[in-house]
């Protein structure tokens, strides 16, 4: 076994503004798992959110979890000792995403075959961060033409306020008019409970899908308020990254977000999914700034997933990777053994 890692600069098409803030260009750290004759390829995002904030930081705790002795174990089994190592799970989705690239090649098989996933059918959302209804005016059509786009995933929750809010989202509504997009929206916390209930009303009326994480991670207790009188599905993003998580709060939503950077990899988000089915919640699955090594091995599992959003790789010029463009609307994977997401040669540096 030998492990290569390449640090990689993701250039973004437009910066991203969520209620936390604005995220520009990144660095990502790819993976590539050398055994018997065969290449995994993984990807893992930095984040502070995900305890490790830096490219630095993620090679260090690989590096340490590496050391550890992983040879000849089980993505499960090392998905444990990192959660015991307090590995970061943007670390650990590097390695676990380049290991089921690895077993799927070495099965001959994609992988979502190698993992008895049909593939996906449910178009991906495109997202809009927050901006002003000017930007929005500009933006929407740069997004959209030329596309097979279904869906816009709004980011709300500005920390103007609520108003701020109204007037981003009316213009949304008057440029989506020309396009047949459904829309979506996601607060990233950026609501208190009474702000929310007002705006998940206000935006059912404006024929809104569902809401994704109305309220700030730490304030799931008053998720109670919300859900009994919801006029639209509530999912978590924020407020649930292990599958663990789910009982906490599946009483009081619709369903969950589920991250390969925030979970930790493929090993934890096939748990996530049984977990949610177990407790008729609804799965959705997203990403962070990645390109098309992470999102293919996203894509390979989301065949089993109800609500998709992978559509990072999409903002980025250029994409420094292969393997998933949008078909109809769908994020597909190529159909090639493993994830189908490569590493371009010109980044080996
Ligand atoms: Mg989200």
């Amino acid at each position: 076994m030998e492990i290569k890692f390449y640090k990689v600069l993701l250039k973004k098409r437009f910066p991203l503004a969520i209620s936390r803030g604005v995220r520009g260009d990144s660095s990502n750290l790819f993976v590539a798992y050398h055994r018997e004759g065969i290449t995994g390829w993984g990807e893992a995002a930095p984040g502070k959110n995900e305890n490790a904030g830096t490219i630095a930081e993620v090679k260090k705790q690989l590096i340490q979890l590496i050391k550890s002795g992983i040879e000849n174990l089980s993505p499960q089994e090392i998905t444990l000792i990192a959660r015991e190592m307090k590995i970061a799970p943007c670390a650990l989705a590097g390695l676990d995403i380049a290991i089921w690239d690895w077993k799927a090649k070495k099965a001959n098989l994609p992988l979502h075959r190698l993992l008895n996933f049909p593939l996906p059918t449910v178009p991906t959302s495109v997202t809009i961060g927050i901006n002003t209804p000017e930007v929005v005016k500009q933006r929407i059509p740069l997004l959209l033409d030329g596309t097979s786009t279904k869906a816009l995933k709004v980011k709300l929750g500005s920390p103007e306020g609520l108003d701020a809010d109204k007037d981003m989202f009316a213009q949304v509504l008057e440029s989506v008019k020309k396009y047949d997009v459904k829309l979506r929206v996601d607060a990233n916390g950026g609501w208190n409970t009474l702000d929310a209930i007002h705006m998940m009303k206000w935006l059912a009326e404006r024929g809104v899908d569902y809401i994704e994480q109305p309220l700030e991670e730490g304030q799931e207790s008053e998720l109670k308020y919300l859900f009994p009188n919801r006029p639209l599905p509530i999912f978590l993003d924020e407020s649930c990254r292990y599958a663990d998580d789910i009982p906490k709060w599946a009483e009081h939503v619709d369903g969950v977000n589920i991250k390969l950077m925030k979970c930790g990899g493929v090993t934890e988000a096939l748990k996530i999914i049984e977990k949610a089915k177990s407790f008729s919640l609804k799965t959705m699955i997203g990403c962070m700034s990645e390109s098309s090594v992470s999102i293919a091995a996203a894509a390979s599992i989301s065949g089993a997933i109800d609500h998709i959003d992978l559509d990072s790789h999409y903002n980025l010029a250029p994409d420094p990777a292969t393997g998933v463009r949008m078909s109809d609307g769908i994020s597909i994977q190529d159909q090639v053994p493993g994830h189908g997401g490569v590493l371009k040669e010109k980044y080996y540096a």
